[in-house]
């Protein structure tokens, strides 16, 4: 009997998942080279870990929970889940199951990459290697170097290079009645000193084993089934291998691929794939992801502009690993002595969607009720609270890693340095986004700002299941053209909201003066706050 241990973090599938061929192929041979174990076992094991927990807000959560509940299925219920520190907990299970090796997908944030040191280290006192096979990325981070051997700093720079290089294929693997099925190539048989791989790689196959064999374990043992009933059913928390690949499929094939390109930019419409928080649990990884691109029947712009994208969410990934410093600190030195207020309140107004500024307020709301924010909102909430209220951006993207369903950590931070201008390629400080523009440029109907800023939802909505309520004035709903909201406030999940059309001067006038006797008054004037985050800009030179 011959077992490795795959230990799962943020690569939730089993399909296109290099570590899952590679615990196979240490369980089916790494105790003897070129030969053939009789019993190869794979123990599936996913550990929360107790120091990061109090990190992962509610949709967050309930995210993980969905994704580990869909997995622990396709696993046939064999997935090991435990509460404990992920060092004591793998070396510990190393060492009572007997374990030839652990099996984990890279991780290239400065917390996973200290956590595999330090599992590493525990694991060496046993003689046990800590495998490290695949990463969340199509090109691992650090392999695109400039001529001096350093990392890109520009965004243009990296995606031409990334373009350029072949794009690997998703790797074929598969779980089927308990039993781990994979294709190998060279690479992998490497790590185990195979020879012989066929031209068309080498099969391996093991068997998953059954956690409820081991004991000691009892205590730290989470049992998923009874997390079930605190899952909502709503598109944000509801991920999973399947979810990835029918989402990726309607969106390759439906209104929002073909029109990506144009809106994507759209609060008010469904025009994105939503495939942020399957990516960053991994439940989809980014071959899959290109390999079915380039098989779909697209227009050119909206297929580029979409790879361009995931090459964006590459590019800060690779930034974050050779820089790992970026996480908190400006990229751009020339910020450290920014004047940033200190304002507890102002924060407070902007986090609970109270700032009077209704694209903002509501772009907050999305974020809080939901866990996800349109990406045009991301931008104008960040720009808000950098250089209108003039707050830290570290502010805001501790906020948003709270309660972003999608939450990744390079993205996020380097996201909200673009905005605040003090990072990669950022959008210049001095350019200060006019809410007000914003809201009528990319919510031309007012329908983002009415689906989601409860003090205007009030007035303006109406479920699909409501007897007719044409009272309030001005409040008609067209029976034959109604908007259908493209992202129904998860709470209400199953309730449709019909909005009313609106023209493109009313929307506006909604957007500026959403005329409601409690609607709070503007936090900041935009026009002041405009000069005032100047004025400091040019200061911090003098
Ligand atoms: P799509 O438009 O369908 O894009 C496809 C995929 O490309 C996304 O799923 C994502 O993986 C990637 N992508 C798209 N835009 C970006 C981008 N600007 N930067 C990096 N990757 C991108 N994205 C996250 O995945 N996690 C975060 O924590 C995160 N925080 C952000 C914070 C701020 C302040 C900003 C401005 C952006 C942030 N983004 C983050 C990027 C972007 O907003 C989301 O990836 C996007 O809204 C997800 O929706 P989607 O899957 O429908 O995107």
């Amino acid at each position: 009997m011959s077992t490795s241990i795959l230990w799962f973090r943020r690569d939730l599938r089993t399909g296109d998942h290099p570590a899952l061929a590679a615990a196979a192929t240490w369980a089916q041979h790494g105790s003897t080279p070129n030969g053939q174990n009789e019993q190869a076992e794979v123990l599936p094991v996913f550990i929360f870990d107790p120091a990061q927990c109090h990190l992962h807000g509610r949709w967050r959560y309930h995210a993980l929970i969905n994704g580990l509940q869909e997995l622990n299925r396709t696993l046939d219920g064999r997935l090991l889940v435990l509460w404990e520190d992920p060092v004591t907990a793998i070396s510990r299970l190393a060492k009572t199951i007997g374990a030839n090796s652990v099996h984990v997908t890279d991780d290239y944030t400065p917390y996973a990459q200290d956590l595999y040191e330090r599992v590493e280290d525990a694991l060496d006192q046993q003689n046990l290697p800590l495998v490290r096979t695949g990463d969340p990325y199509l090109i691992p981070p650090g392999t695109i170097t400039t001529q001096d051997g350093g990392n890109y700093k520009v965004f243009t720079a990296f995606s031409k290079r990334w373009f350029a290089l072949p794009h690997p294929g998703p790797m074929p693997t598969k779980v089927r009645n308990g039993k781990i099925e994979a294709k190998i190539g060279r690479s992998i048989a490497k790590t185990v000193d195979i020879d012989q791989v066929p031209a068309g790689g080498l099969k391996v196959t093991a068997i998953l084993k059954d956690p409820s064999e081991i004991s000691g374990f009892e205590s730290q043992t989470v049992n998923l089934d009874k997390c079930t009933g605190a899952v909502p059913e709503v598109w944000t928390t509801h991920i999973g291998e399947k979810q990835a690949k029918v989402r990726l499929e309607e969106f390759l094939t439906g209104p929002a691929g073909v029109n990506y390109d144009t809106d994507r930019d759209r609060m008010d419409r469904d025009g994105t794939s939503r495939l942020s928080t399957q990516l960053a649990y991994g439940t989809i990884h980014p071959r899959t992801i290109l390999a079915e691109l380039a098989q779909a029947d697209l227009p050119e712009k909206a297929s580029e502009r979409y790879a361009t994208e995931i090459a964006w969410r590459e590019f800060y990934g690779d930034f974050l690993y050779c820089q790992p410093d970026s996480a908190w600190e400006n990229v751009n030195p020339g910020f450290a002595r920014f004047d940033w207020d200190d304002d507890q309140e102002k924060f407070e107004k902007w986090c609970q969607g109270q700032t009077g500024y209704p694209v903002v307020d509501a772009a907050m709301h999305q974020l809080v009720e939901s866990g996800w924010m349109h990406n045009r909102a991301r931008m104008v909430v960040a720009s808000f609270l950098t250089k209108h209220l003039l707050l830290p951006w570290q502010w805001g993207a501790k906020f948003f890693l709270h309660h972003l369903v999608d939450a990744e950590f390079a993205s996020n931070q380097h996201g909200w340095q673009w905005t605040a201008g003090t990072g990669t390629d950022a959008s210049p400080y001095f350019r200060v986004f006019n809410p007000y523009l914003q809201g009528a440029k990319f919510d031309p109907e007012a329908i983002y700002i009415r689906a989601w800023n409860p003090a205007l939802q009030s007035l303006l909505e109406r479920s699909e299941n409501e007897s007719e309520s044409k009272t309030l004035p001005g409040l008609e709903i067209p029976e034959n053209k109604p908007h259908k909201v493209a992202y129904p406030r998860p709470l209400k999940a199953g309730k449709t909201i019909w909005l009313k059309e609106l023209d493109a001067k009313t929307a506006k006038k909604l957007h500026e003066k959403p005329g409601q006797a409690d609607y709070p008054e503007p936090i900041v004037d935009h026009k002041t706050a405009r000069e005032e985050a100047l004025r400091r800009y040019h200061a911090r030179n003098d």
